[in-house]
């Protein structure tokens, strides 16, 4: 598989992270760094049609994290989660916020430059 362009944010369509995130109707999911890193954002956590929308962690509605990503199993060529563990994370209770939090966290990780 070919590796992504150095310095390169890439869309990818499937949800990133979280269990629960096929009834997250916000996501966002970015490979950035050569694809050493995945950016996942879910929200707008619906557990059943026209419920109000829960929160998706403790005080949130949305959440953005970072995790070290591997080619997907699959072969459909996505970046996914290398293992469960996050190493950054930041809430948001709109969607604007859960926003601006994946573009930030997106440009933090795209330009570190240490790391595994
Ligand atoms: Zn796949």
């Amino acid at each position: 598989m070919k590796k992504t362009k150095k310095k390169e944010i890439v869309w990818q369509g499937f949800a990133g992270h979280f269990i629960g995130a096929k009834k997250c109707l916000f996501r966002l999911c970015s490979a950035v760094n050569s694809g050493k890193y995945v950016v996942s954002t879910v929200g707008a956590y619906q557990q059943k049609d026209n419920v109000v929308l829960e929160d998706i962690g403790l005080g949130r509605k949305f959440e953005t994290m970072v995790f070290r990503a591997k080619k997907c199993w699959c072969g459909c060529g996505e970046w996914v989660q290398r293992d469960a563990k996050n190493i950054d994370m930041l809430p948001a209770n709109s969607p604007k916020g859960a926003k601006a939090n994946h573009m930030k966290l997106c440009k933090k990780w795209n330009n570190i430059k240490s790391g595994k």
